[in-house]
């Protein structure tokens, strides 16, 4: 594995391999590595000549300051990991290599109604942070295909938008939720977890699973708050239970057994949040 901390360096390596006919296959990463990001690098390899995962911590989608000071971080035993998934190459920017313009006067990205619901409405400017750090690293890499994990649903869906107000040419490959064994979904946050709140945490995909158990015997409305009460009851503090098209994400009040459903949980255990998300039922085609 190549390591490459400089952007102007990983552009001239890539453009070499592009112009070779290699096809590239893209992971951006926060770090503090588990195998969700590495079921990301496995695919990238089953369909691409060359893997380039980043591990950057980008200040600029956090929405609090102390989420992005605490944001786990275990670089060492990151790079072994990807040497060992066979990761080709390893970008490891500094801030200003990324944001060499500065951090203020960022660009804004029209996102529509995605900004305003679930995440976007209580992490107010996370997503227009994921937008300026994704189209940097998508306009450096130029990736024929990107990878990222269904986990974060929404943020799947707003670099989908973000790529066609670039007109790039990247495909993006969604990537299913890699959980634990106990259903929990992997995370990097799970690291500031202590061992009874990690018991807790199993509670919001045993919520999910629930919601979808039931998703044909209740209404939404009943799921919804029964979601929401479980939560509460095992110590969260709830940003929200949600049950959403799963196309568009616009929330459904009543469901008309066709529309694909997905249902969405964010809370506070303690001061960490976690979110996680099951989809319902079958997306067709
Ligand atoms: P992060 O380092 O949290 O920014 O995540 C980097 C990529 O890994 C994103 O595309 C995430 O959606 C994805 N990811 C994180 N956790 C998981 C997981 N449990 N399963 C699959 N993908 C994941």
């Amino acid at each position: 594995m190549i390591i490459i901390k400089q952007a102007a360096r990983l552009q001239e390596y890539l453009q070499q391999q592009a112009a070779r006919g290699i096809i590239s296959g893209f992971v951006p990463t926060m770090g503090a590595l588990h195998q969700g990001h590495l079921s990301l690098i496995s695919e990238s390899r089953k369909h691409a000549g060359i893997t380039v995962c980043s591990i950057f911590v980008n200040p600029t989608q956090f929405n609090d300051p102390k989420d992005f000071e605490k944001y786990p971080k275990t670089l060492e035993q990151d790079i072994l990991l990807l040497e060992n998934a066979g990761t080709d190459i390893l970008f490891l920017p500094s801030v200003d290599e990324v944001y060499f313009g500065g951090l203020t006067n960022l660009e804004h990205y029209d996102l529509g109604y995605l900004e305003s619901i679930l995440e976007g409405k209580f992490r107010p400017g996370h997503f227009q942070g994921v937008c300026q750090v994704m189209y940097r690293l998508l306009k450096l890499v130029q990736p024929d295909l990107l990878f990222m994990g269904q986990k974060d649903y929404q943020q799947c869906m707003v670099v989908k938008r973000l790529l066609q107000i670039m007109e790039s040419k990247t495909v993006l490959i969604p990537a299913p939720t890699v959980r634990e064994s106990s259903g929990l979904a992997m995370s990097s946050r799970n690291m500031r977890l202590s061992t009874d709140q990690r018991g807790t945490a199993v509670d919001i995909s045993r919520t999910l699973q629930y919601i979808k158990e039931n998703i044909a015997a209740k209404s939404i409305p009943e799921l919804k708050s029964a979601g929401a009460e479980m939560l509460e009851k095992a110590g969260f503090k709830l940003d929200y239970v949600e049950i959403a098209n799963a196309e568009t994400l616009e929330p459904v009040a009543e469901w008309d057994g066709k529309t694909p459903l997905v249902a969405l949980v964010a809370a506070f255990l303690g001061e960490i949040r976690l979110i996680d998300n099951m989809v319902l039922t079958e997306i067709q085609g």
